[in-house]
């Protein structure tokens, strides 16, 4: 995961559901509030790195919520708006610096736009590229690259790499790997990592790398 928290200010509970599926599979911790009373206050004490802040609110709009937002955080908000929406309204309330995207969203626009507002706004703490031994893991892009030449990952294999990367050089054991990959699921059979292993290292000679990650029988793997 990143270290990165985003909270999503949606009513309607499809989008809302879909934006933190889109959020959370670009390895952002995500919050989502399902009531929308008191919200200036329960958003400055939920503390995100960024606001999804819908326009349309059951009671009222997230253009009144920013203002008296602002007057206890800076946190970026990004308004998400119906192509209904005044631009007008819309320009002027984006004077401070923030952005906001228009529904229906596309998914890559919504998510350079989100990494955009964080680099310039300088809370994006965590490197979004990782880089050993001549091998770069891509997080926003879900692959990893060697001399320009690039292997797609799968979510899990990303968020398995993710960790060896964190922490370069250190073994990291079955046990952690597993629970970090599959947190909330009771039964995992321990060959599977194993499989997931073989397949990034299948990946890893396709670009021309062997040995990358490295096993030590009984404790874990390294890179
Ligand atoms: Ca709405």
């Amino acid at each position: 995961m990143r270290d990165c928290k985003i909270l999503i200010v949606e009513d309607e509970a499809l989008i809302r559901r879909e934006l933190k599926t889109l959020l959370e599979n670009a390895m952002y911790q995500v919050e989502a509030f399902t009531h929308f009373t008191d919200l200036p206050g329960r958003i400055a004490a939920c503390r995100p790195d960024l606001v999804l802040l819908d326009v349309n609110l059951p009671e009222g709009n997230g253009f009144d919520v920013c203002l008296k937002l602002r007057q206890q955080s800076q946190v970026p908000v990004i308004f998400l708006t119906s192509r209904t929406d005044s631009m007008d309204e819309l320009n002027g309330m984006l004077k401070g610096g923030d952005d906001y995207i228009t529904k229906p969203y596309q998914a890559p626009i919504l998510l350079a736009r989100i990494a955009a507002v964080l680099k310039r706004t300088g809370d994006f703490r965590e490197a979004s590229v990782y880089e050993h031994k001549g091998v770069q893991l891509d997080i926003s892009r879900c692959c990893i690259l060697r001399q320009g030449k690039c292997q797609e990952l799968t979510k899990n294999e990303m968020k398995l790499l993710h960790r060896l990367f964190k922490s370069p050089g250190e073994y990291v054991s079955r046990m952690e790997l597993i629970e970090y990959l599959w947190e909330n699921q009771i039964f995992i059979d321990d060959n599977t990592l194993s499989v997931h292993v073989a397949r990034i290292r299948e990946k890893l000679r396709a670009l021309g790398v062997e040995e990358f990650v490295e096993t030590k029988r009984g404790i874990g793997y390294r890179i």
